[in-house]
């Protein structure tokens, strides 16, 4: 397909994923810039219920504030994310970015993409969820497993590299439409389109996807 023709395929795409969730929301719980970052760094290869349910009630009690964990220290801190996955690590790259917010950001989280994956353990991903979720920011892709394997099902990319597939997407995707595509087609790898079998029979999209009923 030519890259007009792919710029409507995808128009159509957009358009169907929003009608078919027109309320998509973060799984993370957060109820502010800071708490979705810390929670990001630690849902990577964990649950985001998991995270949730550790988290949650440790930001209402305990962990208010980046000051609030560096006066904790690192060692209360990883006794308290204990049943996260790779919890020793991530509660360095915690404390690290705590320090980072404190020392560089006056406190506060960044709101610009070079400023956030200068952070410890945030990547673009990580930063694209906070710049959508938290700023406002439209024109982000979020590059993870569910958009992957959607978007290549669906044709829409070739590249299997995060950044390209990024600039893929940015190329046919408008701009004030990425933030919302990235968040309902990672819905619908978790309802429908899901890694090992794919529920065609049931899919919004299977009169237009290439892939429909040959997995
Ligand atoms: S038709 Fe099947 S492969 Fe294509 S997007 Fe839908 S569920 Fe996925």
């Amino acid at each position: 397909m030519n890259k007009s023709g792919l710029k409507k395929y995808s128009s159509e795409i957009v358009k169907r994923l929003a009608a078919e969730y027109p309320d998509v929301k973060c799984h993370l719980e957060f109820n502010s810039p800071f708490e979705l970052l810390i929670s990001t760094v630690l849902a990577a290869q964990c649950t985001d219920i998991r995270v949730n349910m550790v988290m949650t009630p440790l930001y209402r009690t305990k962990y208010r504030s980046p000051s609030d964990i560096i006066k904790d220290g690192i060692d209360n801190y990883r006794e308290n994310i204990k049943s996260i996955n790779f919890f020793n690590n991530k509660a360095k790259s915690v404390l690290s970015i705590c320090d980072a917010l404190v020392n560089e950001f006056g406190g506060k989280v960044p709101d610009k993409m070079d400023e956030l994956t200068s952070l410890s353990g945030v990547g673009r991903k990580s930063a694209s969820v906070l710049l959508g979720n938290c700023f406002g920011k439209n024109d982000v892709i979020i590059v993870d497993t569910h958009l992957k394997r959607v978007s290549a099902r669906l044709g829409l990319i070739e590249n299997d590299d995060p950044e390209k597939i990024e600039n893929e997407l940015k190329e046919i995707i408008p701009a004030d439409a990425q933030f919302y595509f990235s968040m309902r087609i990672g819905e619908h790898g978790r309802q429908i389109c899901k890694a090992k079998k794919p529920d065609c029979e049931k899919c919004f999209l299977n009169d237009i996807c290439p892939s429909a009923f040959k997995i």
